[in-house]
């Protein structure tokens, strides 16, 4: 009668624990000793990204019959809460192949674009990106003017994607190998139609613009600015119908977003441990830190707001069918306070280690800067606050059975 009162939110079956025990061994192996190095470099390491193949991360949602490991969205949470805890530039990159790119493709693309590349963007030998940002238009995406044209049997693209992460997979502006490129293909009711594509590396009138460099935070990724000059593709690349990319990107961000949080997860726990062991080992006035009340709260709140956003994304992420649509008012609700109180939490950690937070050697630093792009990609802070007043005028709470 009381078995449920055994469930693990965190870990609900054995596989699930198995994988988060497997990710945090690599992480400490083979994460940690490089996270600082390529942060202070501005360098993603794609000989390491490789290696998340051999734990079957990749291809994490993809059904095994296209190389994958046919996980769902609680696995993808706890790879995102681990790699994050160590190296949220590193996780972000990951991302952008393994949820903007690959598990868009396993969802929405034909058995035949499944067949062709998802073997090879689960095993390594291809790195994939998401390019739906442009220079002119973020949130206000139905406005992008990047357009796709059908000419005969092709169709050609033009327009410039800004903000792509994995967009360049190094410092001499290659491009990454699988781009899910959404474009402009015409008008219909009013609104503009929007439709996805398939751009490879190599295709004519595909190159990189610029490597964005400088960034505050994430700087173990790339990213890049996408340019598509008469980019001339064979018309099997387009993804469904065209004027199908709602569909496509509506499903696909309720993962995305799930998947930020996430990471915003794993900033959080992290910045928790360094503070709570600093503040236990460091004296002031004779006595420990954690003795002053003005410590405890911050160490407290922390513990209490990373605690209540991990039961909330868990929760999510449990009820979240991959192939479905219809989550978005807590999918963009995790996003919304995890991700702040990652930045919360981590601006706390700089605080209880006084001067040593403020420098690289102690990690809360970096993460403190990598959990603000978290209030930006994927949507901003607004977008959210946004789409969740929109969805609750139309729902109220009856979801929560109220
Ligand atoms: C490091 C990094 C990696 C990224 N990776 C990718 C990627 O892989 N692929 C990709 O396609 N994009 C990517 N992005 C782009 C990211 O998703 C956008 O930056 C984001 O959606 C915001 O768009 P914007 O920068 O154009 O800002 P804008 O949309 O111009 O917004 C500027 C400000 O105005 C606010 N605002 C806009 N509209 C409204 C409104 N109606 N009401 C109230 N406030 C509003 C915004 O919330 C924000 O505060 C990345 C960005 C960064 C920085």
């Amino acid at each position: 009668m009381d078995s449920w009162k055994s469930f693990d939110l965190l870990n609900p079956t054995d596989e699930h624990k198995m994988l988060r025990d497997m990710v945090k061994s690599f992480v400490q192996s083979e994460v940690e000793p490089q996270a600082h190095k390529h942060d202070k470099a501005e360098k993603f390491n794609l000989e390491l990204f490789k290696k998340l193949s051999t734990l079957g991360l990749l291809g994490i949602t993809v059904p095994e019959h296209y190389g994958g490991s046919g996980m769902d969205a609680t696995a993808v949470v706890i790879a995102h809460e681990e790699l994050s805890a160590s190296d949220p530039g590193f996780c972000l990159a990951y991302l952008a192949h393994t949820l903007l790119a690959v598990n868009n493709l396993a969802v929405n693309g034909s058995d035949a674009q499944k067949k062709k590349y998802l073997p090879g963007l689960s095993d390594g030998s291809l790195v994939g990106a998401m390019a739906m940002s442009e220079p002119d238009y973020g949130t206000d995406v139905l406005g992008m003017k990047t357009s796709a044209l059908i000419e005969g049997d092709h169709y050609v693209l033009n327009g410039r994607k800004m903000w792509i992460t994995n967009g360049s997979v190094d410092e001499n502006k290659t491009p990454c190998d699988f781009v899910w490129v959404y474009a402009k293909t015409g008008e219909g009711g009013g609104r503009p139609l929007i439709s996805t594509f398939i751009v490879e590396k190599g295709d004519a009138g595909f190159y990189v613009g610029q490597k964005i460099t400088d960034k505050l935070g994430m700087r173990a990724s790339n990213t890049a600015e996408l340019v598509f000059e008469n980019c001339r593709i064979s018309a099997d690349r387009l993804v469904g119908q065209e004027g199908d990319s709602m569909h496509h990107m509506m499903r696909n961000l309720e993962i995305e977003r799930v998947g930020l949080a996430a990471m915003a997860l794993g900033i959080a726990r992290r910045s928790i441990e360094i503070m709570n062991k600093y503040a236990t080992e460091r004296s002031a006035f004779g006595k420990p830190l954690n003795h002053y009340g003005q410590i405890q709260k911050y160490i407290a709140e922390s513990y209490a707001e990373f605690r209540s956003a991990q039961c909330y994304v868990y929760e999510t992420a449990r009820k979240l069918d991959l192939t479905k649509e219809g989550n978005r008012l807590d999918s963009d609700g995790t996003k919304l306070v995890a991700t702040t109180m990652s930045k919360n939490v981590a601006d706390r950690a700089i605080q209880v280690l006084g001067g040593y937070g403020y420098v690289g050697e102690y990690h809360v630093e970096r993460l403190w800067r990598d959990a603000k792009l978290l209030e930006i990609g994927g949507g901003t802070l607004e977008a959210h606050q946004k789409n969740i007043a929109r969805d609750l005028a139309k729902s109220g709470l009856a979801r929560l059975g109220f």
